[in-house]
């Protein structure tokens, strides 16, 4: 771990100036629980202003990265910096707004009650019926006790917790568990909202067209390492085209014969290059295989995710 008030890299001006265009920056970040390596040497970076998606499966880490991120646990190795700071310096979390995944709320409180609370915690000022409306939670709720509230009540209510004091950074953890449909396009809007403001959000989503819809930035985590980062266009654009011909008994051998491999939904060429492809094509069809379908390279987060956990497996 790099010590607290050092910069990251060390370095001159330029150091300093870069570090207040990203949020967070992790390198070679490792954690371990008993014997057990959950995240396996990631590399990340959160530029200011974005809107960063992790997604990947159950157990791939995602959890973890966050908790390691805002210092809720310590990393076992590894550079971890969050605003220009250490993880373990409070100063790097006070302007971060925090949603945990499973966030336990008083039973006995009302949300009114709950977010003063949160505002005295957090030393800021704010109305929390302001910020109950923002997260669209019914008015006739605000001052009810919340041990009735449904799961999507209780995370609205989570939400303005973290809005409270207008954070610089969001850190979200399935912010939309348990929201019905409208209720998550409401909080997608106010998300968007925020980051046209230069709000950085940074989202732990299984909501994969959720995540499309809102975020530029994508970052997929399998097994506890980083399968994939970077800018969600760049990443939709990555990946082989790929054919698919009329079935013939040969076609296996013949698309063999001209350096296509199977892929899910057709065949590619390995170098994922359109010159391969087209040289691969025009042999395949002068020996009269019929061509069915051209398709796009990885086009949505699914794909892009389902070939990254693939190629991971393989
Ligand atoms: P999900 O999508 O299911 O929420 P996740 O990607 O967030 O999963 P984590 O919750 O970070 O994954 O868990 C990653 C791994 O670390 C899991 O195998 C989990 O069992 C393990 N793990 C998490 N927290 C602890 C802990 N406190 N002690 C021991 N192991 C833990």
């Amino acid at each position: 771990m790099n010590r607290a008030g050092r910069e990251f890299p060390p370095g001159g001006t330029n150091c300093r100036v870069r570090a207040v265009e990203r949020v967070a920056q992790v390198r070679g970040l490792e954690k371990r629980y008993g014997g057990r390596l959950v995240l396996k040497g990631i590399d990340l970076e959160v530029p200011r202003g974005s809107a960063y998606g992790l997604v990947g499966p159950n157990g791939a880490g995602k959890t973890t990265f966050i908790k390691v991120l805002l210092g809720i646990v310590r990393a076992s190795t590894g550079e971890v910096e969050l605003m220009g700071r250490v993880p373990q310096d409070p100063r790097s979390r006070a302007s971060v707004g925090y949603l945990p995944e499973r966030l336990t709320l008083p039973e006995a409180w009302t949300p009114v009650a709950w977010l003063r609370s949160v505002l005295r915690l957090k030393g800021v000022s704010g109305d929390p019926a302001a910020l109950l409306e923002e997260v669209r939670l019914d008015p006739e709720a605000h001052r009810r006790r919340m041990g009735g509230f449904s799961k999507g009540m209780k995370q609205r209510v989570g939400l303005a917790g973290a809005l409270a004091g207008a954070p610089q950074v969001l850190v979200l953890d399935e912010p939309t568990d348990g929201i019905d449909p409208i209720g998550r396009m409401e909080i997608r809007e106010l998300l968007a909202a925020r980051v046209r403001e230069g709000v950085t959000v940074f989202l732990n989503s299984h909501l994969l067209a959720e995540t499309e819809r809102l975020c530029d930035h994508v970052a997929i985590l399998g097994g506890g390492r980083l399968l994939v980062s970077g800018a969600l266009a760049d990443l939709r654009s990555q990946g082989a085209p790929r054919a698919r011909f009329e079935p013939r008994p040969d076609l296996p051998e013949l698309c063999a014969r001209h350096d296509l491999h199977p892929v899910e939904g057709g065949w590619a060429a390995r170098d994922a290059t359109p010159e391969t492809m087209s040289r691969a094509l025009a042999g395949i069809l002068a020996e009269g295989a019929v061509l069915r379908e051209l398709t796009e390279p990885a086009s949505d987060l699914e794909m892009v995710l389902r070939e990254a956990v693939e190629a991971e497996a393989a």
